[in-house]
């Protein structure tokens, strides 16, 4: 399997809100080390029409532009990929099961974006979350958000400057209760994840400080999702598209934290004596069954069964559990980062009959 590293969501000047034009964007993915970049600007292709979407190359590095859509009324924000045409609606249009359907008679599909968004009162943010959750249709949610994480913890002036002075300290990981819906939603069918970072790069003045949250050339680097590919890029765009865009949908992917340490050579598969089944996948036992998991480096593990966890594992790289019942298991993983455990590595779920 390859493993490619990607950033999900985020606003170039195609966006009303967003100022960074899609050249420097690129420049910036190429420096963070990016294989691949999903751009969704908001109710426009427009960076697809003007030619952007495809590989790019400097100093011997390669980055695979994509573009989607952020489609964003109100409430209910929907990330649209692999669309025939933009999808335009009212900013106070709540109708999100007539957006996923659009979506999929173009051929496309989508994830939920922010759904837990709670804004920061304090400093003026409003909440964006999703709110129709009768919604079916979707590809998946996003799990872990970067810009969402870092504005939750600017609840006081101490809030603000700890998370100016020291940005992806303060992440905390998936919310709670993001966690615990997608368990919930994993367990009725096919529901997977990303990670986004919905960056704009925008220039903001907090409490007498102007800074830009955050420059791409620093969001690049924190929350990716990485994709598991059976073949390495061939250089043809209509191939490596596809390779992408199957892979997310899939779930043949994880959400990571990448800054400090990568988490490249992570696996978490499921098998028994015939068959072999990664992030994504569906194992029908035939006999004796484990799943087992690969860590690059030590990292504090949970297995999780049906949103419980029932494994738990410290400082160790290698997980090996024998499968006794039926169930949608999944991998949490923490990091050790100056002398506080932070949230690493989080899998798809492997569904197990
Ligand atoms: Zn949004
Ligand atoms: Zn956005």
């Amino acid at each position: 399997m390859f493993d490619y590293a990607g950033s999900i969501h985020f606003h170039s000047a195609y966006s009303y809100d967003a100022q960074v034009p899609v050249d420097q964007i690129i420049q910036s993915g190429l420096k963070a080390g990016l294989d691949f970049a999903l751009l969704t600007d908001h109710f426009n292709l427009d960076a697809q029409k003007d030619g952007w979407e495809r590989m790019h190359q400097a100093g011997g590095r390669k980055l695979l532009l994509l573009v989607g859509e952020e489609i964003s009324p109100r409430y209910n924000h929907y990330l649209a990929f692999n669309l025939a045409s933009p999808l335009v609606v009212s900013k106070t249009d709540l109708h999100s099961q007539d957006v996923i359907d659009t979506v999929n008679a173009q051929g496309g599909f989508g994830f939920i974006a922010h759904p837990d968004h709670a804004g920061a009162p304090f400093v003026g943010i409003r909440a964006y979350p999703w709110v129709d959750w009768e919604a079916r249709g979707f590809t998946g949610l996003s799990i872990w958000d970067l810009m969402g994480d870092w504005t939750s913890g600017l609840t006081s002036l101490w809030g603000v400057l700890r998370a100016l002075a020291c940005p992806a300290g303060v992440l905390r990981g998936p919310r709670p209760e993001t966690l615990r819906r997608w368990d919930e939603l994993a367990q009725r069918s096919h529901c997977v994840a990303i990670g986004e970072i919905d960056n704009h790069a925008t220039r903001k003045r907090l409490f007498g400080v102007t800074k830009t949250l955050f420059p791409f050339d620093y969001a690049f680097r924190t929350i990716r999702t990485h994709v598991l590919l059976p073949h390495a890029f061939r250089g043809d765009l209509a191939n490596d598209r596809a390779a992408v865009l199957n892979a997310l949908r899939l779930g043949q992917s994880y959400v990571s934290l990448d800054l400090w340490n990568p988490p490249r050579g992570f696996q978490f598969e499921a098998l028994d004596g015939s068959q072999r089944v990664t992030m994504g996948g569906r194992l029908a036992r035939k006999g004796p069954a484990l799943v087992e998991a690969k860590l690059p480096a030590p990292g504090r593990i949970r297995l999780i069964r049906n949103g419980r966890v029932i494994r738990e594992e410290y400082s160790h790289s290698h997980l090996e559990r024998d499968v006794e019942l039926p169930g949608v298991y999944r991998l949490e993983v923490d990091q050790r980062v100056r002398g506080r455990w932070r949230p690493w590595i989080f899998s798809n779920p492997i569904w197990v009959d």
